[in-house]
Parts: structure tokens; C-alpha cells; sequence
């Protein structure tokens, strides 16, 4: 039989999933866990570089997200998901890791930056574990030796440090890590439904995985579309239009005719958001199908979550041993 080739994704539980998740990686995941051994890191450790202030909010954010995945279609049978807090091994190894990571790296890492910029961290107010965060993803993706990491170009650099700390690591005590490479993906970036890079919740400017048919009908309709069109005949700008963005992610088929008809200025804003709204619609159904049935089992949840944290600790454990070996720090054996 072959060995289906592992793969690591994951995300920070730092709120409910929206459609941007959706498209970005949600969508590809359900896929990729009939083709890999699909791992599901829940990373709740890495909330906290930025939310350290709030760890009362993680046990919810880690139940909801874990419902967010079941909802999608993840199949618990096909993918192990895991928390990252509990498997102490993936700790034990940013430290090893952290000696092999000039600073330099992860300051000048261009995802660093941005994301710094995004929080408002300057380099007086950054903390040593947000710097490090792309030192324990290496230990992330490393700890269960995946071959695979579903990416976005924007996440390149990340693996790339990765790949260089598991050669620096392999050369220096002995190649027992997998260099794993990124599977860089085509992904669709959706901004807020406001026009906003940035989606949150304290924006309202995005549709999340569990809003029901009322509140996706009213995010579509406040959506902003293209500010020249004050007429409904007048030509639109599908380019600058975010709601023809969404209409491109979540009803392609009609996207074509619409680019044409909006320039044209053959279809107003209002039928067009209903479209977009009856597509989004009919894509979260069999979703709210799904979460129904699991949001009324919490002890399912619970389990599913158990038993994936089992599979991950115990490849952890296998790899630990190989890298204390390879270290020569296994005293007692
Ligand atoms: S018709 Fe649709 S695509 Fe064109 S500007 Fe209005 S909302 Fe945007």
C-alpha cells in the first residue's frame, strides 16, 4: 500500500471562521484529506502572541474553530486535528530550533514585518515570542515530519525558514527531519465586505461560516460597491467592485456575464447582490446542515479533538526521540 504523503495546516483560534478562510484554505483542505495525511494544527499557542491577554477566550475559539472545520466537510476519519498547547514536544523543539535562528532572520522576514505593521508592534514594543513565531511554525510542521504546507505566496518565506532551519539541523546532529516544501497555492484573497483589507468582527464586514440567511442578506446588501455608479445604468467598474470580487469567488459561472453587463451598465447593484446573496447561500447550506447536527453533540467535539491530539502526540514523541538522539541529549537511554 502506498504512504499517502503528510501534509500540516492549520489556524490561529483567534475567532470565528469567515469566508475568506473559506476560500483561502478551508475549501482546498477538504480536498487535499482524500489525497494526504492531513494534520489540522489548532494553534493556540500562537493566538496568544497577540492575544496574550486574553487566554479565557481560547476555549471557545478552539471549540468554535474545530466546529468551523466539521462544518466544512474535514472528515475527522481522513484528518487529525490537534491542539498545539497540548503537545508539549513542538515547545521542546522551538527552543532547539531557536539556537540556529540568527535574529536577523526573523526580523527582516517581509511577513514579520507586515504583520508587525498590522498590530502596531514597533521593534521597543515587539515581544520575543511574536518575533519568534515562525521559529516554533518550523516546529510545528516539523514535529509530525510533514512532507507538505498548503500556502499562499505571502506565506512562502515562512517555510522557507523552515526548510533552512531543518537543513541546519540535519547537517550540524544527524538528517533525521523532513524538509518539508510549501504548496503554494493560487489563493483568492477577499477583502471586507467594506472594502477594508482587513476582515473582524468589531467591522462587521464579513460573512462568517455560521451567519444565517438574515445576516448574510444584510452584509451583501451593505456592501460597497463601485462609487461611480451612482445610476443603475451608469458603467460600472466590476475592478473595483468588491462585491464582483465575491460574485468571482462564489459565482463564477456568472461572474463573465455580469462584468460585461455592469460595464455596460445593463444590471444594477441591487439584483446583483441578490445573486451574490443567494449564491453565498446556497454554498453555507449544507454547511448549517452540518454544524446543526455537531453543535448538538459537544461531547463528539470534544472527542474528535482528544483523539487527533493522541495521533499528534504520539508522532511527536517518535520525533522527539530522533532529534534528542541525533543531539546526543537522550542521557538516560
Ligand atoms: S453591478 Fe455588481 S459588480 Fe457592478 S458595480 Fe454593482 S455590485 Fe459591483
Amino acid at each position: 500500500m502506498m504512504v499517502k504523503k503528510r501534509i500540516l495546516t492549520g489556524d490561529r483560534p483567534t475567532g470565528p471562521l469567515h469566508l475568506g478562510h473559506y476560500v483561502g484554505s478551508l475549501v482546498n483542505r477538504v480536498k487535499l484529506q482524500h489525497e494526504y495525511d492531513e494534520f489540522i494544527i489548532i494553534a493556540d499557542v500562537q493566538a496568544l502572541t497577540t492575544n496574550f491577554d486574553h487566554p479565557e477566550k481560547l476555549s471557545e475559539d478552539v471549540y468554535n474553530v474545530c466546529l468551523d472545520y466539521l462544518a466544512c466537510g474535514i472528515d475527522p476519519n481522513l484528518t487529525t486535528i490537534f491542539i498545539q498547547s497540548h503537545i508539549p514536544e513542538i515547545a521542546e523543539l522551538t527552543i532547539y530550533y531557536s539556537m540556529l535562528v540568527p535574529i536577523s532572520l526573523l526580523r527582516y522576514n517581509p511577513t514579520i514585518k507586515t504583520e508587525a505593521k498590522q498590530y502596531g508592534y514597533d521593534a521597543k514594543g515587539m515581544t520575543y515570542g511574536f518575533l519568534g513565531y515562525p521559529v516554533s511554525q518550523a516546529a510545528d510542521i516539523t514535529f509530525c515530519q510533514a512532507h507538505l504546507v498548503p500556502v499562499g505566496a505571502d506565506q512562502v518565506p515562512h517555510i522557507e525558514l523552515t526548510r533552512k532551519i531543518v537543513r541546519r539541523f540535519n547537517e550540524l546532529y544527524r538528517s533525521v527531519l523532513i524538509e518539508p516544501e510549501a504548496l503554494v497555492g493560487d489563493i483568492p484573497r477577499l477583502a471586507g465586505l467594506d472594502g477594508n483589507a482587513k476582515m473582524s468582527k468589531s467591522l462587521g464586514n464579513c460573512i462568517y461560516l455560521s451567519d444565517s440567511p438574515e445576516i448574510v442578506t444584510k452584509r451583501v446588501n451593505m456592501a460597497v460597491t463601485d462609487p461611480a455608479r451612482i445610476h443603475s445604468k451608469d458603467p460600472g467598474h466590476p475592478e473595483v467592485c468588491n462585491v464582483f470580487a465575491y460574485q468571482k469567488a462564489f459565482n463564477p459561472k456568472f461572474s463573465q456575464e455580469l462584468e460585461e453587463n455592469c460595464r455596460a451598465g445593463k444590471i444594477g447593484c441591487v439584483p446583483c447582490k441578490k445573486t451574490l446573496i443567494a449564491a453565498v447561500n446556497e454554498l453555507l447550506e449544507p454547511l448549517r446542515a452540518r454544524r446543526k447536527k455537531y453543535e448538538a453533540d459537544k461531547d463528539t467535539i470534544n472527542q474528535i479533538l482528544i483523539q487527533g491530539t493522541k495521533r499528534a502526540q504520539e508522532e511527536a514523541k517518535k520525533t522527539i526521540a530522533l532529534v534528542r538522539d541525533a543531539m546526543k541529549i537522550n542521557y538516560f537511554k
